[in-house]
């Protein structure tokens, strides 16, 4: 069975129609589609075409240990702007482990998560109790238009999306008015630590290989995200970055960027918070 709010807002993610809850399946009412429920959790990844993807097996365990050894102030100051800005019904894009839907219901908001890992999706079902959950990617949602009021992707996990795809996606499922909150890792600032790396260890840097071979979609210029955002239906409300060490909280606005007439002209933090408006 399926949650009831789950299944209201599902549909095809091919032909946008209504889908129908069939034993162990769902089925396309219009094109005849089926998709596997997995535990309990609908996966709109297992059809044929998708089978020839390749994704790489991810552990749940050690991805909770890599957040653990995140330090806690860090964390806390990448959450917040996420859970802030939950309201109603919330999708969370690349929910991972949805480490924060119990935050986020704890708001009386409605939690809802997407991922292409089963392990994760496995994981947060399980150990977080978690029942609306889908396997699915963010390029392709399963649900239908204007079905959120909110929608986040946290950590980092839109660096695996692309987002001339993505955010028009995310615009789709959102309501008028409704807010999008992302994270993005600063491609510059990623770089150097790349190169360090690569001195000190010989490692390629990953970041700057295209997304086919291994690289990833991340923060570069505030032009290129304008032209992305308003393209897709967003008006950008604000956009920032968090300054990479711990230090007084007066000082983070001077830390996280360098300003001309009051507007970040670059960026010094590696998490940068993006915050978007569907218009
Ligand atoms: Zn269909």
């Amino acid at each position: 069975m399926l949650e009831g709010l789950l299944e209201e807002k599902i549909v095809c993610p091919d032909c946008r129609r209504k889908i129908r809850l069939e034993e162990e399946c769902l089925i396309c009412l219009c094109c005849g589609r089926k998709y596997p429920l997995c535990s309990g959790i609908p996966d709109f990844l297992a059809s044929q075409e998708e089978r020839t993807l390749s994704w790489k097996s991810a552990d749940p365990l050690s991805y909770e240990k890599d957040l653990e050894s995140i330090p806690y102030w860090r964390l806390r100051r990448i959450d917040r702007p996420l859970i802030d800005s939950a309201f109603g019904d919330v999708l969370e894009i690349g929910c991972g482990t949805c480490r924060l839907a119990a935050q986020i219901e704890g708001k009386k908001a409605n939690f809802f998560g997407l991922d292409p890992m089963p392990e994760y999706l496995a994981f947060a079902k399980q150990k977080r109790g978690q029942k609306k959950l889908v396997r699915a990617k963010g390029e392709k949602l399963p649900f239908a238009d204007a079905s959120f009021d909110t929608v986040i992707s946290g950590f980092y996990a839109f660096r695996y999306i692309d987002p001339a795809i993505g955010l028009p996606e995310a615009r789709r499922v959102l309501k008028k008015g409704g807010r999008f909150t992302l994270e993005m890792l600063n491609h510059w600032l990623l770089n150097m630590i790349e190169y360090k790396n690569r001195i000190k260890y010989g490692a390629k840097p990953q970041n700057t290989l295209p997304r086919e071979a291994g690289g990833h979609y991340d923060f570069k210029n505030f032009p290129e995200l304008r032209r992305l955002a308003e393209g897709s239906g967003f008006r950008i409300e604000k956009i920032y970055s968090c300054p990479v060490s711990p230090v007084f909280p007066h000082l983070n606005r001077y830390l996280s960027g360098c300003y001309l007439r009051g507007k970040m002209i670059v960026y010094l933090g590696l998490d940068v918070i993006i915050e978007l408006r569907a218009v």
